[in-house]
């Protein structure tokens, strides 16, 4: 069986064939997916627990991001290549745990600490039972704020689950309530669909004004979550000129 990895890498691969406009953001996405399975497979190896033993692979991502990356994120990491391993650990454990609000971070330097935590958290929430069926609008095992909505076919319906921005669990929320406000009027809930992607749409609402996108895996039972998502930016330009924020910026920062 292809591990959640590989099915990320490979679903990058089949979307950036006939997806010109976000081709080079899936190429540069599907480098990074291979490197962060590596750090998993190394995490996952040792048991490790520390967010510290994450420090030796900044020498590895900024190399990949002056291979690969944007123009501002390879300005970034060389500016970041001065940095010591204790700023490094600081950068980490404050995204970990909370310390400091994700925007207080520029866009570049969370970057790096998310493409780094993302495959250890994978791995801690992977051992750890976590009760997913309560509804809370943050994630149950980490505290991070969800990326994008799943639908997933139940009956004659389909269930909605929210997947972690940082620990990719996923966990049962409500189909009508805001993730951001509790928000739980239908009318002040709207979803809005694209014409290029019937099974992916944004799910705002007008109360807070952010939105999530949700993937209807019963339309599309070959999309693979968060690739999809990064996959459907005309989407995100979309609700931004109607004026709704996303509730969480997505790795690139979109
Ligand atoms: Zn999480
Ligand atoms: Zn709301």
């Amino acid at each position: 069986m292809k591990s959640s990895w590989d099915r990320r890498i490979a679903r990058a691969n089949e979307l950036l064939q006939n997806n010109a406009a976000v081709s080079e953001l899936l190429k540069f996405y599907q480098r990074l997916a291979r490197f962060q399975k590596s750090i998993y497979e190394t995490i996952a190896a040792s048991d490790e627990h520390d967010v510290a033993a994450l420090v030796p692979y900044f020498c590895g991502l900024l190399a990949l991001i002056q291979e690969s990356g944007s123009p501002v994120l390879k300005q970034a990491a060389a500016d970041f290549a001065a940095t010591s391993a204790e700023d490094r650990l600081d950068l980490l454990t404050a995204l970990w745990q909370h310390e400091v609000e994700s925007q207080e971070l520029s866009p570049e330097h969370e970057f790096f600490a998310r493409a780094l935590l993302q495959p250890f958290a994978e791995y801690l929430a992977e051992k750890t039972e976590t009760a997913t069926e309560a509804s809370p609008p943050l994630c149950p095992f980490c505290g991070s704020r969800p990326q994008v909505a799943v639908l997933r076919p139940e009956g004659d319906g389909a269930k909605r689950f929210l997947l972690c921005s940082l620990c990719a669990t996923e966990w049962l929320f409500r189909r009508v309530l805001c993730p951001n406000c509790a928000e739980e009027n239908k009318d002040k809930l709207p979803i809005f669909m694209a014409r290029e992607f019937d099974y992916v749409r944004v799910d705002a609402c007008d109360t807070c004004h952010t939105y999530i996108k949700s993937i209807d895996l019963s339309k599309n039972g070959n999309a693979v979550p968060v690739v999809d998502e990064l996959a459907t930016l005309s989407l995100n330009l979309w609700a931004q000129e109607n004026n709704y924020h996303k509730l969480q910026r997505n790795l690139f920062g979109v």
